[in-house]
């Protein structure tokens, strides 16, 4: 499942009519667009062997019964949900609904969803949430995982974050949205430094292990750590190492006056916020750098003006703009 899914009204469907069929081998998509249709189906099943193969090393058998997918195209936001059943040992029961642009189905949602149904052949029992939607999201173009990567950064290490004693061994997704974000966000977050560390195939293999054993001996194991705390702190330094390196190609300069009560706020409120960012912000008093202030052009104040390598690439007034945009510029 992808969660974005869930702040919508779900899939619009209006009945069968004139709805077209696509069948391959392991899937039968239903779409009103017949092109799409295709598309779709051609897609899911390059993805199924291809995750097969990247993340178990091998192709897996076809199903017996076809997975049915639903698709919703239109202008909405991507998303997805995949169910099925286990029953001693068998996955049954597939079923597949998805909706979005027929970019983000193609690139996004349909790779996402059909990760989790070879998780569901491979492992046949149901992953905690972490992994699997973790996993999932990693397959997904990198516009969409942005977004993701940025709530992981804002909450670990903060009250919002769930613990990773309690995150490792959700099955059932948090009551609110709020906390199912957060959860995709710190699941990806811990997977993808994972990934990168040792690969796909080596983080099947630890999931075994955990189920096995336990998760801090899987941690030892599979990634040479203690325990699960030592593991997600390492997470958690690779994370801000990269946030430090984006950082360092930013310089911000912030003009202030004597009697500028904003100016004070903001030097208050934004700018720890900033330098906690890594960022180098110099404050500059309107009075004493006209000269400066006149190249600049700076005609009120506080007024931001943002470097990138040195070069100017904008300049505000707004502080609250400052940082929504360097938020959009990582
Ligand atoms: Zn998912």
């Amino acid at each position: 499942m992808r969660y974005f899914l869930l702040l919508l009204p779900l899939l619009l469907f209006e009945g069968d009519a004139g709805l077209f069929e696509y069948r391959t081998k392991n899937f039968t998509v239903y779409c009103r667009d017949a092109t799409l249709a295709v598309q779709v189906g051609e897609a899911a099943e390059h993805y199924r062997d291809r995750h097969a193969r990247e993340w178990l090393g091998h192709p897996i058998p076809n199903w017996y019964a076809p997975c049915p997918i639903r698709v919703n195209a239109g202008d909405y936001a991507g998303g997805g949900a995949t169910t099925f059943s286990f029953d001693q040992g068998q996955v049954f029961g597939w079923d597949m609904q998805v909706q979005g642009t027929s970019q983000s189905l193609l690139e996004s949602v349909i790779p996402h969803e059909v990760l989790h149904t070879v998780f569901a052949s491979h492992f046949r029992r149901p992953l905690p949430r972490w992994a699997d939607e973790g996993a999932a999201t990693y397959e997904e173009a990198e516009a969409e995982k942005r977004p993701i990567r940025e709530l992981a950064r804002e909450v670990v290490g903060t009250e919002r974050q769930i613990p990773i004693r309690r995150l490792l061994v959700m099955q059932n997704y948090p009551d609110n949205l709020g906390g199912i974000a957060v959860l995709y966000a710190q699941g990806f977050y811990l997977v993808e430094y994972l990934i990168d560390r040792e690969g796909k195939q080596e983080f099947v293999r630890f999931l075994d292990t955990a189920y096995q054993t336990n998760w801090d001996t899987a941690f030892q194991t599979h990634y040479g750590f203690q325990n699960q705390e030592t593991a997600y702190t390492a997470a958690w330094q690779k994370h801000n190492k990269i946030d430090q390196q984006i950082a360092s190609r930013y310089e911000v300069k912030m003009f202030t006056g004597a009697d500028c009560r904003q100016c004070e706020e903001d030097r208050r409120t934004i700018l720890p916020q900033l330098r906690a960012r890594g960022l180098v912000v110099k404050v500059l008093d309107y009075d004493r750098n006209l000269e400066q202030a006149r190249q600049e052009n700076v005609i009120g104040l506080p007024t931001y003006i943002i470097y990138e390598n040195g070069k100017r690439i904008a300049k505000l007034r707004e502080s609250r703009a400052l940082s929504s945009l360097l938020q959009r510029r990582h």
